[in-house]
């Protein structure tokens, strides 16, 4: 067969069984077959796959036919343009996430510009996408991960070392900021997408998600805020003083997010949008320095 007929043969398949996109999907699944991206594909389309590389990709197909994301069977998915390792059992990153730390890039370029060393945290960093990518495009930032599940951490720092980045950032095992407090650490930065979604919503994810993406990266008990209310009221002591704190949440937890925050002593800054335009992630501060500010109804941030 060549590469067009496995490719035209597994579209038929995947929409034959009521995969939403099926030929987005062939093309990342073939894609990942030839070790090459989608657009390449077509300059591989008169070349005739082996036999146990059909093999492979049927595998892969049937894969994802019984249920399981897509970006556990190709093992690998892109977030912020970088490539990350994939594997079950740790948070998938969501495009909604991207436009916030968009936001939060520009912001630390700015402070890098501004104080000696900039350190940075990222909380329930399962792959760790936001702080790897943070890293990536800030090369003055050193960075600390931290997720309480074994696998995220050590995906992370093969993410790390993937992305070569090992020399400036450190992953841990620990419950979100425990690892920190017998190490005096503080923070210029402070980025989380904690898990969010209240019990209720969780049992109603479609089942890919719940039976493959482990529920405590997701679910954030009974009303969703349980772990955001820790985050706020524990980040004060590890922030330095007019350091920031990204934290996403639901659109509707927004008003909460603001009142647990200044309850805590935290300057609520700004909200952030994702790209449907929804509320989904809030800015917050330690004092209030001048060096920065972030308007609140700008769509890029403003320093004046
Ligand atoms: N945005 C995800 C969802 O609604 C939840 C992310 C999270 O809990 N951190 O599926």
């Amino acid at each position: 067969m060549t590469v067009r007929e496995l490719f035209r043969k597994t579209v038929r398949t995947l929409r034959e069984r009521g995969i939403p996109s099926p030929t987005r999907e062939a093309r990342l699944l073939l894609g990942k077959l030839l070790a090459t991206s989608p657009a390449r594909l077509y300059l591989f389309w008169d070349q005739r796959v082996p036999e146990e590389d059909e093999r492979m990709l049927q595998a892969l197909v049937e894969e994802r036919l019984l249920g399981v994301p897509l970006q556990y069977v190709l093992g690998e998915w892109e977030f912020f343009s970088l490539p990350f390792r994939l594997r079950r059992g740790v948070f998938i990153p969501r495009v909604d996430t991207e436009a916030w730390v968009e936001e939060a890039v520009v912001l630390l370029h700015f402070l890098s510009g501004k104080r000696k060393q900039l350190v940075g945290c990222d909380l329930c960093c399962g792959s760790g996408v936001i702080g790897l990518s943070c890293a990536f495009f800030v090369p003055g930032l050193v960075l600390y991960g931290v997720d309480i599940s074994e696998d995220a951490v050590a995906l992370a720092l093969e993410n790390a070392r993937f992305l070569g980045l090992e020399e400036r950032v450190t992953f841990l095992v620990g419950d979100l900021f425990s690892p920190f407090a017998s190490r005096s650490l503080t923070f210029d930065v402070i980025l989380s997408n904690p898990p969010y979604v209240p019990v209720a919503s969780w049992e109603k994810l479609e089942e890919g998600i719940r039976l493959y993406e482990p529920r405590e990266a997701l679910c954030g008990g009974e009303d969703g805020l349980e772990v955001i209310r820790r985050i706020l009221r524990e980040a004060p002591r590890f922030l330095r003083e007019g350091g920031f704190l990204f934290i996403e949440h639901d659109p509707s937890q927004k008003e909460a997010v603001a009142e647990l925050g200044e309850k805590s002593g935290l300057t609520y800054v700004r909200a952030l949008r994702d790209y449907t335009g929804s509320i989904r992630a809030s800015v917050l501060q330690l004092g209030r320095e001048r060096e920065c500010e972030f308007s609140s109804d700008a769509t890029t941030p403003a320093f004046t």
